[in-house]
């Protein structure tokens, strides 16, 4: 491998010096991601302003053996955006390529860069009346290209899809260090492999995305944004099926919360309220979106009385401000970031069908209480999407260390649970490094050799985030 200096000389002679932080403080955010799970090392975070300059960094990297480690907005909870300790890899952020190039309301496609924010795509569609849809609390510091290299899920997934459903074309630059554009608007193309496809949810590993194009959809004039209170997750199934039924507009969202994960938040985020009178063991946040408030406000009172009627709901809140809503969905969107304030927490990102979450999360959770007395589930997330986040905060008083030294044991216990409902144990957020040694055992066979013949040939120096995903 190339000695340090023959490196950032030759990468600041493609992108300029300014472009290629080697000090440790410059480096420092780029290796740490925000749990502290993974702390990775680097021999220098470079920032091209543009595909050709991707490009030309790849092509240096390849000749000279370099490994490389995409990354956008480092909010990724797998570990992929993170090179290991003593890799000798360099990492290629996105941070510089942000820029939203066009919005077209008639076609309804954007095209943007890959590190511009999810949030700064939001506001640039909101801006000429469009919507794009997707949401994640961490939006506003992940980026549109990990959000396709992850392929991102999040909040909105029940009506709209994953990010996989949002992505028309791609611009991207291959482990070759080649530029395949890719940036097309067509809703119809059948002309051969889908390569697109290919590179959405490849984390990193078979590419770096420079540029999409992306679907929009009208923005709903109207929402009505409500919490519930239930007395279980069956009960929370059947509201589910009520809204569904019998909603104005589209049900945009859906997320289950525990009454624990509620005090959390409660307990760390300043600034929240119980949103409802009393403690309710479970909680949804449910939103329907249309053309007609008062119609939408109206249907969603009308489910309400009707599961009051039936005993499916405690109680209940719709939101009759703005300011309301917004905290209705504080309380969903802090329930990621506070979990560590409560010491360690094990973490499951599953998905199983939607009728099986009650049984699942009833049983991963009598497992992991019998595995370790006094640990505390906090199953979360997007029930619509049979997508629970089952993460599991230490025992008080118990040492952080002492608790994640579980995360194996703990891990086997749950995903043999996910397994014996035909579900997945990474649902959204992706294999990374976190769960690479995980997939030989879940994925078919068949599927995994196509994944690693996949890789060999567009990476057969295996330098493009390497020990990611395969
Ligand atoms: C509070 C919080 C809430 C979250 N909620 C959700 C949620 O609801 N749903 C969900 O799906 N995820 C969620 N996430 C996870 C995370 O935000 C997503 O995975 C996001 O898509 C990552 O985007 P990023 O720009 O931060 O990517 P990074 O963390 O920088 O990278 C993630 C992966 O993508 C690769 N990558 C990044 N950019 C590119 C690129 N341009 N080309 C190729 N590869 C690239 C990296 O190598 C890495 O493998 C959450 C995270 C946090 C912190």
């Amino acid at each position: 491998m190339i000695d340090d200096r023959t490196l950032i000389d030759g990468l600041s002679a493609l992108v300029g010096p300014s472009r290629v932080m080697t000090a440790e403080a410059d480096k420092a955010p780029h290796l740490r991601e925000w749990r502290d799970l993974f702390k990775g090392e680097a021999r220098a975070v470079v920032k091209p302003a543009s595909a050709a300059e991707m490009a030309a960094c790849v092509r240096f990297c390849v000749e000279h053996g370099v490994p490389m480690v995409p990354q956008g907005g480092n909010t990724g909870l797998v570990g992929g955006q993170i090179p290991p300790p003593g890799s000798g890899a360099v990492i290629l952020s996105t941070a510089r390529m942000n820029a939203i190039r066009e919005v077209d309301p008639v076609s309804d496609t954007m095209v943007v860069e890959a590190g511009a924010t999810l949030a700064a795509v939001q506001a640039a569609a909101e801006a000429q009346g469009r919507l794009f849809p997707l949401s994640l609390a961490s939006e506003g510091s992940c980026t549109i290209g990990g959000n396709i290299a992850t392929n991102a899920g999040g909040t909105a997934v029940l009506a709209y899809g994953n990010t996989r459903e949002l992505v028309l074309g791609l611009e991207a630059v291959l482990p070759d260090g080649s530029i395949w554009n890719g940036l097309s608007r067509l809703r119809k193309d059948n002309t051969g492999y889908d390569l697109r496809g290919l590179l959405i949810g490849a984390e990193g590993t078979l590419g770096i995305v420079t540029a999409a194009v992306l679907k929009l959809f009208p923005l709903p004039a109207a929402r009505s944004t409500l919490i519930c209170g239930l007395e279980s997750v069956e009960a929370a199934l059947a509201l589910m099926a009520r809204f569904k039924a019998g909603a104005a507009g589209t049900l945009t969202t859906f997320e289950l919360m525990p009454r624990f994960g509620i005090e959390v938040v409660l307990r760390h985020s300043p600034g929240t309220r119980e949103p409802l009178e009393g403690a309710c063991p479970w909680y949804v946040l449910a939103e329907t979106s249309g053309g007609d408030g008062a119609a939408l406000e109206a249907a969603s009172a009308a489910i309400l009385e009707a599961a009051f009627e039936a005993g499916e709901v405690i109680d209940a809140a719709i939101a009759t401000s703005s300011a309301q809503r917004q905290a209705f969905w504080r309380l969903r969107e802090a329930m990621s970031e506070v979990q560590r304030l409560e010491g360690g927490s094990i973490k499951h990102d599953v998905s199983v069908p939607v009728a099986d979450v009650p049984r699942f999360i009833a049983a991963a959770s009598a497992a992991v209480t019998a595995f370790l007395p006094g640990c505390r589930p906090l199953p979360f997330g997007h029930l619509g999407d049979g997508n629970i986040h089952f993460n599991v905060s230490q025992p008080v008083g118990m040492d952080r260390e002492a608790f994640l030294v579980h995360w194996n044991a703990m891990n086997t216990l749950v995903h043999g649970i996910v397994a014996d409902m035909s579900g997945s144990v990474s649902a959204e957020h992706g294999i990374g490094r976190l769960k690479r040694d995980l997939l030989p055992a879940v994925k078919d066979p068949a599927a995994l050799a196509v994944m690693r013949a996949i890789k060999q040939a567009l990476d057969p120096q295996g330098l493009m985030n390497p020990g990611a995903v395969v």
